[in-house]
Formats: C-alpha cells, sequence, structure tokens
C-alpha cells in the first residue's frame, strides 16, 4: 500500500499547488520536528521600499540616490532592485558604473562618476576601512528598531549617508506560524539581516528561534547544527542564497515566486506562493504516512 498512498498523496498535493518531487520526502516530512524559515522574500513578501533617505555629508539626498542607484544598478539583490526602482521614479537618470563587484551578504563596490561608491552593511565598509561615527550607530539602531534595514553608502572613503529599506510580512504568515507552533513544531528564523531588525520584523511570531546575520555561505550550516541535535529539519527559502540550506535539510520547500536556483534545490515547490500550503504540505504528508503506518 505504501507506494500507491504516496501516488495519491502527491497527486492531491499537485491539484492544491503542492509539487512533491519524490515521494519519499513525504515520510521525512510527517515526521519534521523544526522549521527553518529564511526571512526576506519568504516570511516576507520580498518588495523593499526605501523609506528614508538620509545624507550624513554635504552630499544632497538627490545625489546620494543617483550614486547609490548607479551602483545598484548592477546587483540582483532586492536591496538593490528597491533602491533602482525609486531612482527610476523620482526621474533619476543613472551613471555608468564601473569595476563593479558584489559580495553576497554585504554589498557592492564599484566606481562611479570617477568616484568610489561602496553600498551595504556597515561591517561591509568597515571591510574596506571606511569609519562609522557613534552618531551613525544611533541613527542605524532607531531605523533597526522600528523594523527598517539600514543600508551604508560610502562615497570616497567616507560614510555619506543611509538608506532605509522595509518589507512587509506576508498576509498568512502569522497564520502559519501559530498553526506549526500549535502541533510542537520548532520555529527558527534565519536571515543575513541585523538582529534588531528580525527581531523587530518577527516580534509578533512570539517564541520562536532568531538566527541574524548569518551570511550566505553559512547558513546551511545552521540546518547542519539542528540535524546534529536529533531535528528533522523543514526548510523554507526563496532565493539563490537558500539553495545549500535548502540541499542540507530534510525536506527543502520553495515558493514557486523564489530564484530558479532554490526551485532547483527544493524537495516540495508551492506554486501558489501562498504560505500557508507549508501547513497544508505538513498535513498532507502526516495523513499520508498514518494510513501507510
Ligand atoms: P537576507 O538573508 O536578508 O536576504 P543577505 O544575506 O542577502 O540578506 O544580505 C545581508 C545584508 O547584506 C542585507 O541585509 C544588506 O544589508 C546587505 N546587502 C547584501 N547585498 C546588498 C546590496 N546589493 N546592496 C546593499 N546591501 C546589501
Ligand atoms: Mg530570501
Amino acid at each position: 500500500a505504501t507506494p500507491m498512498s504516496i501516488a495519491v498523496a502527491t497527486g492531491v498535493g499537485a491539484t492544491r499547488g503542492i509539487l512533491v518531487k519524490h515521494g519519499a520526502v513525504l515520510e521525512r516530512l510527517s515526521d519534521a520536528t523544526h522549521f527553518v524559515f529564511d526571512k526576506t522574500g519568504t516570511l516576507t513578501e520580498g518588495k523593499l521600499r526605501v523609506v528614508k533617505i538620509e545624507s550624513l555629508s554635504e552630499m544632497s539626498e538627490a545625489r546620494l540616490l543617483e550614486l547609490a542607484a548607479s551602483a545598484e544598478q548592477n546587483s540582483e539583490h532586492s536591496i538593490a532592485t528597491a533602491i533602482v526602482c525609486l531612482a527610476e521614479q523620482r526621474g533619476v537618470s543613472l551613471m555608468e558604473a564601473t569595476s563593479f563587484s558584489a559580495t553576497p551578504g554585504r554589498g557592492v563596490s564599484c566606481l562611479v562618476a570617477d568616484q568610489s561608491v561602496i553600498v551595504g552593511t556597515r561591517e561591509w565598509l568597515a571591510m574596506q576601512n571606511i569609519e562609522v561615527s557613534e552618531t551613525v550607530t544611533e541613527k542605524q539602531s532607531a531605523f533597526e528598531k522600528a523594523g527598517v534595514t539600514c543600508v551604508f553608502v560610502a562615497v570616497d572613503g567616507k560614510v555619506a549617508g543611509l538608506i532605509g529599506v522595509e518589507d512587509t510580512l506576508r498576509h498568512d504568515a502569522q497564520q502559519l506560524i501559530d498553526a506549526l507552533k500549535a502541533q510542537g513544531i520548532a520555529i527558527t528564523v534565519l536571515s543575513g539581516d541585523r538582529q534588531a531588525v528580525v527581531d523587530a520584523v518577527t516580534a509578533r511570531f512570539g517564541n520562536i528561534e532568531r538566527r541574524a546575520q548569518v551570511l550566505p555561505q553559512d547558513k546551511s550550516a545552521v540546518i547542519r547544527q539542528l540535524q546534529e541535535q536529533g531535528e528533522v529539519v523543514a526548510m523554507v527559502g526563496d532565493g539563490i542564497n537558500d539553495s545549500p540550506a535548502l540541499i542540507q535539510s530534510d525536506i527543502g520547500i520553495a515558493l514557486a515566486s523564489g530564484t530558479d536556483v532554490s526551485i532547483e534545490s527544493a524537495d516540495i515547490v508551492l506554486s501558489h506562493n501562498e504560505l500557508i500550503q507549508v501547513d497544508a504540505s505538513r498535513r498532507l504528508a502526516k495523513r499520508t504516512l498514518k494510513t501507510i503506518r
């Protein structure tokens, strides 16, 4: 009866937008003890908006946006998209960026109009020996307590300003977290963003684990640690960054709106892009395995 029930469940799943790539994953999913979620684009919509531009130099806010957007035009990060979108909305024409390089989990650097432009985290600036003053740190904390991610812009080796970006939780994120918690499932939010931002954005979820400032290459190590503690881990993600973690996890789940790489790396793809389908998948797996065992 085993292969039959699995085939039926796989078919039922497909009609509900739950695409199970191979039946064996249903057994693992029915045993899952711990769900790990990427933050940006998974728990949140991934449509970032610039909510604040603040110059910390003589530079005008318009010039700050112009330089930052010119630097970010070659990056695929959702922060880059938000900055470039705003520039376009404001009719700012972008300048050419040369010697461009992007470092995952940190930011970008390049030359724009003969000026060195660096956009990213404060660690990214520090790695290039750019000093961040105490006043700037206070501003950063204020942003982050409100759930706003602080993007630093440095021009010619000096902090020129800050750009605040914000995202919205998916409409069914809370419902999903509540449903999983009610079943005694442990939850971890895994993010490259800062702790204060992760805490603020997910405050309503109550008692869960929150792992912040995890670099893209370290996300899968977090999954492995949980597995070593005996947890059966499901990972839900959407980004290129999440792909190694999706592969390492016992059950990799991707949203269809995610990157091609994450969809390829996952065992289950949710084609309706509804987060609540994560719980529907788990319940489908539970029911299927109950019939078999
Ligand atoms: P997340 O897990 O939130 O998607 P990432 O690991 O991609 O985060 O990035 C971590 C942090 O690095 C971001 O919150 C941002 O501050 C910074 N960062 C990464 N790429 C860029 C970029 N292209 N422009 C500006 N900041 C960036
Ligand atoms: Mg993401």
